[in-house]
């Protein structure tokens, strides 16, 4: 019998919707398990109750010291119910710090637990069926979402309704309650970061027509030691914004450059990503701002460059 554990944080999939219709965390990790996988040793632990938006760095930290009180109590296999508003940036932290055998699997809902086409049961009994197959071992973590096994590297929302909820690079797909039979997932060394909640601070600015460096000097002066810079296009943005990056570079300011466009790509390939990039600027390949933003949290964090994370993880 696989030892399971399950910790709650809430998100929709613990939701139901009171009487102003709005929705508000009222089940508990064992109501969501109910008898899911009477075959397995499940033990759930109710870690918080929140919605997703709520959460900051430190919570990452109570989710990461959960899964090693799990792990150290012999758990086979960890599954995190978690809102979708930000399961991209929890996702991504602990993928990124994790390195144990058994997997941790990160599941939610777009429905609310009372509805009465609920999506959280589904996604809830995949997911446990996913921690407790020998397929996930050694996977380090993973995404459970309508059917289809995904990676958190690459995971963004994408949808406030549509039950698909994210697009990410899909690993394979769960059929039946079925864990699939291979999952492709590349491995990549873990970066050595060991607190969120004490990473220095890292703010996302947006550029778009008319921008300049107000709100980049801003966070800079609130303590921010870097800068997520969600780019035009490409990771292009205005001269005044060019003018402010150059500036802050020079003082020791780290500014990387991903995109306001999903599912695009940023490179120096315009003039002003290039002067952006002649500024200073790191270019983020691939990574939306919000993981763009965890990336380099865990690289300040752990002691490693932006450019070796980028290297390793972008
Ligand atoms: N606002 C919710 C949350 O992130 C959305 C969800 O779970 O789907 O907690």
């Amino acid at each position: 019998m696989p030892r399971l554990v399950v910790i709650a944080t809430g998100g929709t999939i613990s939701t139901s919707t009171d009487s102003d219709g709005v929705k508000r965390p009222t089940h508990s990790g064992a109501d969501l398990v109910g008898a899911a996988l009477a075959d397995s040793q499940l033990i759930t632990v109710e870690l918080m109750a929140v919605d997703s938006s709520e959460l900051t760095p430190a919570d990452w930290d109570a989710m990461a010291a959960a899964i090693t009180d799990a792990t150290a109590d012999g758990a086979d296999g960890i599954v995190i119910t978690h809102g979708t508003d930000t399961l991209e940036e929890t996702a991504l932290w602990l993928e990124l710090t994790y390195a144990g055998p058994a997997p941790v699997v990160l599941t939610g809902a777009m429905r609310s637990a009372d509805a009465p086409d609920a999506d959280g049961p589904a996604n809830l009994r995949d997911a446990l069926a996913l921690a407790a197959d020998p397929v996930a071992r050694d996977q380090g973590v993973l995404v459970c979402f309508a059917g289809r096994v995904l990676a958190p590297l690459g995971l963004a929302k994408v949808a406030t309704a549509d039950l698909t909820g994210f697009e990410a690079p899909v690993l394979g797909r769960c059929a039946d309650g079925r864990a699939p039979a291979t999952l492709g997932k590349p491995v990549r060394p873990q970066l050595p970061a060991a607190s969120a909640a004490a990473a220095p601070r890292v703010d996302i600015v947006a550029a778009y027509p008319g921008a300049d460096s107000t709100a980049m000097d801003a966070c800079v002066a609130a303590g921010a030691r870097a800068i997520v810079l969600e780019g035009l296009g490409s990771g292009n943005a205005g001269a005044a914004v060019v003018d402010g990056v150059r500036r802050l570079c020079r003082d020791g300011v780290i500014v990387a450059v991903s995109t306001r466009v999903p599912g695009g790509r940023v490179s120096a390939g315009y003039g002003p990503g290039r002067a952006l990039a002649d500024a200073g600027a790191v270019v983020v390949p691939h990574l939306r701002p919000p993981q763009a933003r965890v990336l380099v949290m865990a690289a300040l964090s752990g002691g490693v460059t932006v450019e070796e994370a980028l290297g390793r993880w972008g």
